[in-house]
């Protein structure tokens, strides 16, 4: 990892609220709302991995969302490239969208199925204008082989392939824009365990390929331990611990951490230490303890 602190940061995200509001109930006129995020802090710089780990319903795709503006913060602010992302209108908004792109959990979902490969990833090309229309199919060719297809996988359909190539396909879509940030959600929870490590595996190779820096998105600490250069640690809507990878897992600091660590012996691999396991359902953001 780089000299992180000689470096700007990619993304500044500072004081990030997300207020959902739910409809009014039947018996009450209050609405309630949800806090899906209450001050979040983070920072990603160049060239590094950033895991975000936490328990379902803590937030994690709720930030994603909003540092991609799929979502409207609440509060607080985004920073790509030390530039307020709220600020930007046209142009400004689709230059950083191209920057900063996103790897879905579940690759059907996010492919078009109608569309076969090759233009899947021929039209992000097509969109952004980069490079030669007369050269764009070979650029095509060229990313299905970084990503580990083969030039035929061109021509087939989404539902023609596995899940795993399938991935491979959304990694491909979302790297032909050349991103500085690629943010995946739970890029490998829905493929076969057997699957999970080489796409992994790819996403790490093309980090250097590319000089790509990742937000990774995963409720799984053995997933996060391999791929981090540094951890944040979410618990309902805030963060509670954020580390390099190894002081994290060693000594982890804050409770919440510990009891996840405790959930997942294999996160921590050689730990003896008798720590409590989390029991009982997480806390709802609505009405948090
Ligand atoms: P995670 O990705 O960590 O599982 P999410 O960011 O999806 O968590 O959700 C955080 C909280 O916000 C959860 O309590 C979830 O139910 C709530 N939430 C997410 N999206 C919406 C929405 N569109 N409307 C209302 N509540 C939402
Ligand atoms: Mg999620």
């Amino acid at each position: 990892m780089p000299d992180a602190a000689a470096l700007q940061p990619v993304l500044t995200v500072s004081g990030l609220h997300k207020r959902y509001h739910l409809g009014a109930s039947l018996f009450s006129r209050r609405r309630a709302s949800v806090k899906a995020l209450e001050g979040v802090d983070l920072e990603i710089y160049p060239g590094e991995v950033l895991g975000l780990v936490g328990e379902s319903g803590c937030g994690k795709s709720t930030l994603a969302k909003c540092i991609l503006s799929i979502e409207r913060p609440s509060g607080g602010e985004i920073r790509f490239d030390g530039i307020d992302i709220a600020s930007l209108t046209g142009v400004g908004l689709k230059a950083m969208r191209r920057e900063m792109q996103i790897v879905f959990q579940d690759p059907y979902g996010s492919l078009a199925p109608r569309m076969r490969i090759g233009a899947l990833l021929r039209e992000p090309l097509d969109i952004h204008a980069i490079g030669e229309p007369s050269d764009r199919n070979r650029m095509v060719g060229q990313m299905l082989e970084q990503v580990g297809l083969r030039p035929e996988h061109g021509s087939r359909y989404p539902h023609e392939l596995s899940g795993g190539q399938r991935q491979r396909v959304a990694i491909a879509r979302a790297l032909m824009v050349r991103p500085k940030l690629v943010i995946a959600d739970e890029p490998v929870s829905a493929l076969d365990v057997s699957v999970r490590a080489q796409i992994i595996n790819l996403m790490m190779r093309l980090r250097s390929e590319f000089d790509l820096s990742y937000l990774f998105v995963s409720h799984d600490l053995g997933v996060i331990r391999y791929v981090s250069d540094r951890v944040i640690v979410m618990y309902l809507g805030r963060v509670v611990e954020v580390a390099p990878r190894d002081p994290l897992y060693e000594v982890p600091h804050h409770p919440y951490t510990i009891s996840l660590m405790t959930a997942i012996p294999s996160a921590r691999v050689g730990d003896k230490s008798k720590l409590a396991a989390v029991t009982g359902e997480i806390p709802s953001n609505v009405n948090p303890p």
